[in-house]
Protein backbone atom coordinates (compact mmCIF):
# COMPACT_ATOMS: atom_id res chain seq x y z
CA UNK A 1 0.00 0.00 0.00
CA UNK A 2 2.87 2.95 1.03
CA UNK A 3 6.64 2.33 -0.42
CA UNK A 4 9.09 4.80 0.92
CA UNK A 5 12.48 4.53 -1.27
CA UNK A 6 15.55 5.98 -0.01
CA UNK A 7 13.72 9.17 2.22
CA UNK A 8 15.25 12.08 3.35
CA UNK A 9 13.50 15.23 4.81
CA UNK A 10 15.94 18.43 5.63
CA UNK A 11 14.29 21.45 6.80
CA UNK A 12 16.62 24.49 6.07
CA UNK A 13 19.98 22.83 6.61
CA UNK A 14 18.80 20.43 9.20
CA UNK A 15 18.24 17.03 8.40
CA UNK A 16 15.24 15.19 10.13
CA UNK A 17 14.42 11.93 8.43
CA UNK A 18 18.25 10.51 6.99
CA UNK A 19 17.35 7.18 4.62
CA UNK A 20 14.69 5.57 5.42
CA UNK A 21 13.06 3.00 3.47
CA UNK A 22 9.41 1.69 4.76
CA UNK A 23 6.83 -0.67 3.54
CA UNK A 24 3.45 -0.93 4.56
CA UNK A 25 1.00 -3.79 3.22
CA UNK A 26 -2.68 -3.79 2.51
CA UNK A 27 -3.80 -4.68 5.97
CA UNK A 28 -1.02 -3.39 8.02
CA UNK A 29 -0.71 -2.01 11.29
CA UNK A 30 2.51 -0.18 11.64
CA UNK A 31 3.20 1.59 14.81
CA UNK A 32 5.76 4.49 14.89
CA UNK A 33 7.59 4.98 17.88
CA UNK A 34 10.45 6.60 19.25
CA UNK A 35 11.60 10.02 21.39
CA UNK A 36 10.47 13.03 20.46
CA UNK A 37 11.71 14.81 17.70
CA UNK A 38 12.92 11.79 16.39
CA UNK A 39 11.07 12.46 13.01
CA UNK A 40 7.96 9.73 13.67
CA UNK A 41 5.35 13.04 12.78
CA UNK A 42 7.46 14.29 9.36
CA UNK A 43 7.96 10.56 8.65
CA UNK A 44 3.96 9.97 8.87
CA UNK A 45 2.72 13.31 7.13
CA UNK A 46 5.01 12.44 3.92
CA UNK A 47 2.84 9.21 3.51
CA UNK A 48 -0.07 11.68 2.50
CA UNK A 49 2.35 14.75 0.75
CA UNK A 50 1.61 17.26 3.61
CA UNK A 51 5.24 17.31 4.16
CA UNK A 52 7.63 16.39 0.85
CA UNK A 53 10.67 14.37 0.56
CA UNK A 54 13.72 16.30 0.20
CA UNK A 55 15.10 12.94 -1.26
CA UNK A 56 13.54 9.79 -2.42
CA UNK A 57 10.02 8.79 -3.27
CA UNK A 58 6.86 7.41 -1.86
CA UNK A 59 4.42 5.41 -3.33
CA UNK A 60 0.39 5.23 -1.81
CA UNK A 61 -1.55 2.47 -3.61
CA UNK A 62 0.19 2.85 -7.09
CA UNK A 63 0.54 6.46 -6.90
CA UNK A 64 4.12 7.60 -6.77
CA UNK A 65 5.91 11.49 -5.91
CA UNK A 66 8.77 12.99 -5.13
CA UNK A 67 9.60 16.46 -4.27
CA UNK A 68 8.15 18.10 -7.59
CA UNK A 69 5.01 15.94 -8.83
CA UNK A 70 2.22 18.28 -7.59
CA UNK A 71 -0.23 16.41 -9.68
CA UNK A 72 0.32 12.82 -7.63
CA UNK A 73 0.63 14.77 -4.15
CA UNK A 74 -3.08 15.81 -4.44
CA UNK A 75 -4.17 12.10 -6.15
CA UNK A 76 -1.91 11.13 -3.06
CA UNK A 77 -3.59 12.90 -0.47
CA UNK A 78 -7.26 11.20 -1.28
CA UNK A 79 -5.80 8.04 -0.80
CA UNK A 80 -5.56 8.38 2.93
CA UNK A 81 -7.06 9.61 5.81
CA UNK A 82 -5.39 11.74 8.32
CA UNK A 83 -6.35 11.65 12.02
CA UNK A 84 -4.22 14.75 14.06
CA UNK A 85 -3.15 14.91 17.60
CA UNK A 86 -5.61 18.40 18.13
CA UNK A 87 -8.31 17.23 16.08
CA UNK A 88 -8.91 20.03 13.79
CA UNK A 89 -12.72 19.91 13.55
CA UNK A 90 -14.69 22.71 11.81
CA UNK A 91 -15.95 24.57 15.13
CA UNK A 92 -18.94 26.09 13.19
CA UNK A 93 -20.14 22.72 12.06
CA UNK A 94 -22.12 19.94 14.27
CA UNK A 95 -20.69 16.73 14.53
CA UNK A 96 -22.68 15.59 11.65
CA UNK A 97 -22.01 18.72 8.97
CA UNK A 98 -18.11 18.11 10.09
CA UNK A 99 -18.26 14.40 8.87
CA UNK A 100 -20.52 15.62 6.20
CA UNK A 101 -18.16 18.23 4.70
CA UNK A 102 -15.60 16.25 2.77
CA UNK A 103 -18.83 14.45 1.23
CA UNK A 104 -20.87 17.24 -0.11
CA UNK A 105 -17.58 19.43 -1.27
CA UNK A 106 -14.98 17.02 -2.25
CA UNK A 107 -16.94 13.86 -3.09
CA UNK A 108 -19.66 15.81 -4.89
CA UNK A 109 -22.60 13.42 -3.00
CA UNK A 110 -25.98 14.88 -2.66
CA UNK A 111 -26.78 16.12 0.93
CA UNK A 112 -29.39 13.59 1.74
CA UNK A 113 -26.82 10.63 1.01
CA UNK A 114 -23.76 12.24 2.50
CA UNK A 115 -26.35 12.58 5.85
CA UNK A 116 -26.64 8.67 5.73
CA UNK A 117 -23.52 8.15 5.43
CA UNK A 118 -22.21 10.61 8.13
CA UNK A 119 -25.04 9.29 10.81
CA UNK A 120 -23.62 5.94 9.49
CA UNK A 121 -19.86 6.58 10.56
CA UNK A 122 -20.91 8.90 13.84
CA UNK A 123 -23.00 5.45 14.74
CA UNK A 124 -19.95 3.29 14.02
CA UNK A 125 -17.46 5.43 16.57
CA UNK A 126 -20.07 4.97 19.07
CA UNK A 127 -21.39 8.60 18.51
CA UNK A 128 -24.55 8.70 17.05
CA UNK A 129 -26.08 10.94 20.12
CA UNK A 130 -23.73 13.81 19.47
CA UNK A 131 -24.42 14.32 15.61
CA UNK A 132 -26.10 17.89 16.86
CA UNK A 133 -23.45 19.08 19.13
CA UNK A 134 -20.51 21.31 18.23
CA UNK A 135 -17.26 20.99 19.03
CA UNK A 136 -17.00 23.05 22.04
CA UNK A 137 -19.50 20.94 23.10
CA UNK A 138 -17.60 17.63 22.89
CA UNK A 139 -14.86 16.23 25.02
CA UNK A 140 -12.01 15.57 23.63
CA UNK A 141 -12.28 11.94 23.46
CA UNK A 142 -15.52 12.44 21.64
CA UNK A 143 -13.75 14.93 19.10
CA UNK A 144 -11.30 12.69 17.94
CA UNK A 145 -13.78 10.47 17.51
CA UNK A 146 -15.35 12.54 14.71
CA UNK A 147 -12.04 13.32 13.33
CA UNK A 148 -11.69 9.63 12.95
CA UNK A 149 -15.01 9.62 11.52
CA UNK A 150 -14.66 12.75 9.30
CA UNK A 151 -11.72 10.52 8.17
CA UNK A 152 -13.62 7.21 7.17
CA UNK A 153 -16.35 9.71 5.32
CA UNK A 154 -13.88 9.76 2.39
CA UNK A 155 -13.02 5.87 2.05
CA UNK A 156 -9.12 6.07 2.67
CA UNK A 157 -7.19 3.01 1.52
CA UNK A 158 -4.66 4.05 4.54
CA UNK A 159 -5.90 5.29 8.35
CA UNK A 160 -2.63 7.91 8.93
CA UNK A 161 -2.66 8.84 12.67
CA UNK A 162 -0.44 11.61 14.47
CA UNK A 163 -0.60 10.93 18.27
CA UNK A 164 -3.92 10.63 18.58
CA UNK A 165 -4.70 10.28 21.92
CA UNK A 166 -1.70 12.49 23.46
CA UNK A 167 -3.70 15.76 23.91
CA UNK A 168 -6.58 13.69 25.85
CA UNK A 169 -8.24 12.98 29.50
CA UNK A 170 -6.24 9.53 30.58
CA UNK A 171 -10.17 8.19 30.91
CA UNK A 172 -10.82 9.50 27.61
CA UNK A 173 -7.95 7.56 25.68
CA UNK A 174 -9.54 4.17 25.65
CA UNK A 175 -12.65 5.08 23.80
CA UNK A 176 -10.34 6.46 20.80
CA UNK A 177 -8.01 3.42 21.14
CA UNK A 178 -10.93 1.17 20.90
CA UNK A 179 -12.53 2.82 17.99
CA UNK A 180 -8.96 2.48 16.35
CA UNK A 181 -8.39 -1.48 17.31
CA UNK A 182 -12.45 -1.71 15.58
CA UNK A 183 -10.53 -0.53 11.96
CA UNK A 184 -7.53 -3.09 12.94
CA UNK A 185 -9.81 -5.57 12.89
CA UNK A 186 -11.96 -4.70 10.33
CA UNK A 187 -8.63 -4.48 7.75
CA UNK A 188 -8.34 -0.90 7.41
CA UNK A 189 -4.12 -0.25 6.55
CA UNK A 190 -2.67 2.17 9.24
CA UNK A 191 0.25 3.76 10.47
CA UNK A 192 0.14 5.59 13.98
CA UNK A 193 2.72 7.41 16.11
CA UNK A 194 2.13 7.03 19.28
CA UNK A 195 3.45 6.77 22.87
CA UNK A 196 0.79 4.60 23.79
CA UNK A 197 3.34 1.28 24.30
CA UNK A 198 0.11 -1.28 25.81
CA UNK A 199 -1.70 -0.07 22.50
CA UNK A 200 1.03 -0.31 20.12
CA UNK A 201 1.84 -3.93 21.12
CA UNK A 202 -1.71 -5.05 20.87
CA UNK A 203 -2.55 -3.69 17.82
CA UNK A 204 0.50 -3.46 16.12
CA UNK A 205 1.40 -5.96 12.97
CA UNK A 206 4.86 -4.26 12.85
CA UNK A 207 6.68 -1.65 15.06
CA UNK A 208 9.47 0.99 13.46
CA UNK A 209 11.34 2.52 16.04
CA UNK A 210 12.91 5.69 14.73
CA UNK A 211 15.75 7.37 16.42
CA UNK A 212 17.38 10.50 15.02
CA UNK A 213 15.46 10.28 11.51
CA UNK A 214 16.18 6.84 10.83
CA UNK A 215 14.36 3.30 11.79
CA UNK A 216 17.19 1.84 14.22
CA UNK A 217 14.84 -1.19 14.42
CA UNK A 218 11.87 -2.84 13.32
CA UNK A 219 9.90 -5.97 13.93
CA UNK A 220 7.08 -7.37 15.23
CA UNK A 221 5.60 -6.21 19.36
CA UNK A 222 6.90 -9.19 20.42
CA UNK A 223 10.51 -9.14 18.98
CA UNK A 224 10.48 -5.40 19.81
CA UNK A 225 9.11 -5.29 23.14
CA UNK A 226 11.10 -8.44 24.56
CA UNK A 227 14.25 -8.67 22.64
CA UNK A 228 15.35 -5.44 21.90
CA UNK A 229 18.23 -5.59 20.12
CA UNK A 230 19.61 -2.18 19.90
CA UNK A 231 20.84 0.11 22.62
CA UNK A 232 18.86 3.21 21.54
CA UNK A 233 15.74 0.94 21.87
CA UNK A 234 16.59 -0.70 24.84
CA UNK A 235 17.40 3.03 26.46
CA UNK A 236 14.46 4.08 24.66
CA UNK A 237 12.45 1.39 27.07
CA UNK A 238 14.32 2.05 29.70
CA UNK A 239 13.53 6.24 29.57
CA UNK A 240 9.31 5.74 29.44
CA UNK A 241 9.22 2.67 31.60
P1 LIG B 1 7.22 14.24 18.79
O1 LIG B 1 7.08 12.88 19.39
O2 LIG B 1 7.67 15.28 19.78
O3 LIG B 1 6.03 14.69 18.01
P2 LIG B 1 8.58 13.47 16.35
O4 LIG B 1 9.40 12.25 16.48
O5 LIG B 1 7.24 13.32 15.74
O6 LIG B 1 8.45 14.18 17.77
P3 LIG B 1 9.04 15.45 14.33
O7 LIG B 1 7.83 16.26 14.73
O8 LIG B 1 8.94 14.67 13.09
O9 LIG B 1 9.45 14.50 15.53
O10 LIG B 1 10.27 16.45 14.26
C1 LIG B 1 11.58 16.03 13.92
C2 LIG B 1 12.48 17.24 13.89
O11 LIG B 1 12.13 18.09 12.81
C3 LIG B 1 12.40 18.10 15.14
O12 LIG B 1 13.68 18.53 15.47
C4 LIG B 1 11.53 19.27 14.71
O13 LIG B 1 11.86 20.42 15.43
C5 LIG B 1 11.88 19.40 13.24
N1 LIG B 1 10.77 19.93 12.44
C6 LIG B 1 9.57 19.33 12.24
N2 LIG B 1 8.78 20.06 11.43
C7 LIG B 1 9.49 21.19 11.12
C8 LIG B 1 9.24 22.35 10.32
N3 LIG B 1 8.08 22.50 9.66
N4 LIG B 1 10.21 23.27 10.25
C9 LIG B 1 11.39 23.11 10.90
N5 LIG B 1 11.70 22.04 11.65
C10 LIG B 1 10.77 21.09 11.78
Amino acid sequence: MIEMRDIRKSFGDKEVIKGIDLDVGDGEVVVLIGRSGSGKTTLLRMMNALELPTVGTVTVDGISYTNNSKKSQIAVRRKSGMVFQNYQLFPHMTALENVMEGLTMVKKMPKQEARAVAEELLRKVGLEQAADQYPAGLSGGQQQRVGIARALAMNPKVMLFDEPTSALDPELVNDVLNVMIDLAKEGMTMVIVTHEMNFAKNVASRIAFIHEGQIAETGTPQEIFNHPQTEPLKRFFNIIE
